[in-house]
């Protein structure tokens, strides 16, 4: 019998696992794949695709009964946890921060993560691509950020790593490349001698694709900055950016590490119910159903694929169960609870919920305290 079990193992199901966790339950995330999570650029953004700041913000977050001090709270415990996994974000929710994506264009976000840098107005920036990836393309990145910054100086360069893949690489590949000394080597010689060729000897900042690293990215950042004695920033562009397959790894691996139980490969069908109440999770493939107390349903909504958009409405493909307008469920079951995603689908053109009602949906879920041996603190109530 699980304290709590998770469906989804997106970025709400992940913190929602590691939350529940951090309370000393018994948890597991079932999971059908790993999420949306690596298709986003790791920034977390206040409103998906808006820049609108906090006060502009706050009427759709205390809609969503999201206080500002949850707010507050989540987005520290977030920059808490992720510094404690050596992935330390940086940011606030209450000033958002110019960054810049791998289209060349400046986006105002709440959080990000420590390999991107604010972009600033004036100075002289190198953006620098690499010949290996083809969806960031450096001259088109400078015309989209001078039209943003026009008081910026910007040369635009493309370093060949020499790698021979056979195909075309992601920004996570050549992330995995920059793992090791060799590729930092061979970045850093072949931007040197774009550098000289193109007569730029300097910059204040210098700008790469999302592929500083995927394990040692606390290293490539440092190798290029003594390298080139500049601020250096990623601009996460196509999927997979190596910032997001980052974050998930990190949070999948410590998660694994608190020893929270993931059953993978698993598509949930149903529950049983009874006195409101979720008793059984059941996944394809099984009759026996897995036994719990609380369940979290954190399927990322119609993207996710926990909830199907039909003819009639939406249908819940979770735990089968009717659904309202906005996806979550007719009948209040006691027990369940959501996060991410599928937590109120409705309400962005769309369906991305973003970083950071992700991470206080996830927070925000109330869990039991429990002392390490299992049994609950008398009257503790963890959270709302
Ligand atoms: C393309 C893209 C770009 C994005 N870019 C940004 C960005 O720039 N900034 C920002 O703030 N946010 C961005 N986001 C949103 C951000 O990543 C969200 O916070 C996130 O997608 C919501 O995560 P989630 O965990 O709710 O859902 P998901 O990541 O979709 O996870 C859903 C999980 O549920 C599982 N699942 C679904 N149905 C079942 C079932 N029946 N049985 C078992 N498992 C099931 C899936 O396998 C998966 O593990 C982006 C999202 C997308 C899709």
């Amino acid at each position: 019998m699980y304290d709590i079990v998770v469906i989804g193992q997106g970025l709400a199901g992940l913190l929602t696992a590691i939350r529940a966790k951090e309370n000393n339950n018994h948890v597991a995330v079932v999971s059908k794949g790993i999420g949306k999570i690596i298709q986003s650029t790791a920034f977390m953004d206040l409103l998906p695709g808006r820049s609108e700041n906090l006060t502009d913000a706050r009427a759709f977050f205390v809609n969503e009964q999201i206080s500002d001090s949850l707010l507050s709270e989540a987005a520290d415990w977030f920059k808490a946890l992720t510094g404690k996994l050596g992935l330390p974000y940086r940011g606030s929710i209450e000033k958002l921060t110019p960054v810049l994506t791998g289209a060349g264009f400046i986006k105002q976000t709440a959080l990000y993560p420590h390999t991107v840098s604010k972009i600033p107005e004036e100075g002289d920036i190198i953006i620098a691509g690499i010949k290996e990836i083809i969806d960031f393309q450096p001259r088109y990145v400078k015309e989209n950020l001078l039209t943003e910054y026009p008081g910026l100086s910007v040369s635009a360069l493309s370093a060949d790593l020499g790698l021979k893949a056979g195909r075309v690489l992601s920004q996570a590949d050549v992330a995995r490349q920059l793992d090791e000394a060799s590729g930092r080597a061979a970045l850093i010689s072949a931007l040197k001698k774009e550098m000289k060729k193109k007569n730029v000897k300097s910059c204040d900042m210098m700008v790469l694709p999302s592929c500083l690293g995927i394990k040692n990215s606390q290293l490539v950042m440092q190798e290029l900055k003594e390298a080139f004695s500049c601020s250096v920033t990623e601009a996460p562009g196509l999927p997979p950016n190596a910032a997001a397959v980052r974050l998930y790894s990190a949070l999948k691996k410590y998660a694994v590490n608190q020893g929270i139980r993931f059953i993978e490969n698993k598509t949930t069908y149903s529950v049983e119910v009874k006195n409101d109440k979720v008793t059984d999770l059941f996944t394809e493939g099984t009759n026996e159903g897995i036994k719990l107390k609380k369940l979290v349903i954190a399927t990322g909504g119609i993207i996710g694929g926990g909830l199907e958009l039909t003819t009639d409405g939406l249908r819940d493909t979770t735990i089968n169960q009717p659904v309202n307008k906005d996806g979550t469920n007719k009948h209040k079951l006691r027990n369940v609870y959501y996060a991410g995603g599928t937590k109120k689908v409705p309400w962005t053109d769309t369906w991305i919920a973003g970083g950071i009602y992700t991470i206080c949906t996830s927070y925000s879920v109330p869990f039991s305290k429990k002392t390490p041996g299992g049994k609950k603190h008398a009257g503790v109530e963890c959270n709302r």
